[in-house]
């Protein structure tokens, strides 16, 4: 018999929802896991209202809009999830189709997304998958931040108030994977992928 390769034969993606608070590394794990794991894993890119950081590229790292575009979506309904991050901050939302498009190609849509969008996802997609990556204390949240070098001090404080309330939702997550050791937690992770597959 034909092998069959129409889009009704491939089996629906899984969700991946990843949080954590600004700094505590997800962006270089999850660089790691795509390149260096096979899992069929597609990043779905955000739309967000703030700037590009030097080296952010439109479309790969976010869709970069003006409050008035993201307003717009939002209301259209295109949003799966969508919430301003830091408080009097910027936008940040997830793309009902972006998600969607990759499901039914058979790939694993990941997200990046703080913790008021990943509950708005489990209330809608309550199989997604939850991992909530956590430092190893505060303080060495802090030293990440300042070495990082792009926030000024007043975004740092933001950042840090704000992944204090995030550490204190974290039991919300199936999974926690605290990044202390880059390769510890990208060990940890290919685990809980391969057992919840
Ligand atoms: P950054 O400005 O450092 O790229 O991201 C700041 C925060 O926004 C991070 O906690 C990130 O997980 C979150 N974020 C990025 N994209 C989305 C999104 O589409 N939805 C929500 N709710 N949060 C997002």
């Amino acid at each position: 018999m034909a092998e069959q390769n129409d889009a009704a034969s491939v089996k629906k993606g899984r969700i991946l929802v990843f949080s954590g608070p600004s700094g505590v590394g997800k962006g270089t794990l999850l660089k790691r896991l795509f390149d260096e794991t096979d899992f069929p894993l597609t990043m779905s890119v955000s739309a967000t209202t703030r700037a590009p950081r030097p080296g952010e590229i439109n479309g790969v790292h976010y869709w970069f809009m003006t409050r008035e575009e993201f307003v717009a979506k939002r209301e259209r309904g295109e949003f799966l999830e969508s919430f301003e991050v830091f408080a009097g901050g910027a936008m940040y939302g997830t793309l009902r189709k972006t998600v969607e498009d990759a499901r039914d190609r058979g790939e694993w849509a990941t997200l990046e997304i703080d913790v008021k969008g990943a509950k708005r996802v489990v209330e809608q997609i309550p199989d997604a998958t939850t991992f909530f990556i956590a430092p190893p204390s505060l303080d060495a949240l802090r030293e990440r931040l300042l070495k990082r070098g792009t926030e000024s001090q007043e975004d740092i404080n933001k950042r840090l108030a704000q992944a204090e309330i995030e550490i204190a939702q974290s039991d919300f997550y199936q999974y926690c994977v605290v990044n202390d050791d880059l390769d510890v937690a990208l060990r940890e992770l290919v685990d809980i992928l391969k057992r919840s597959a």
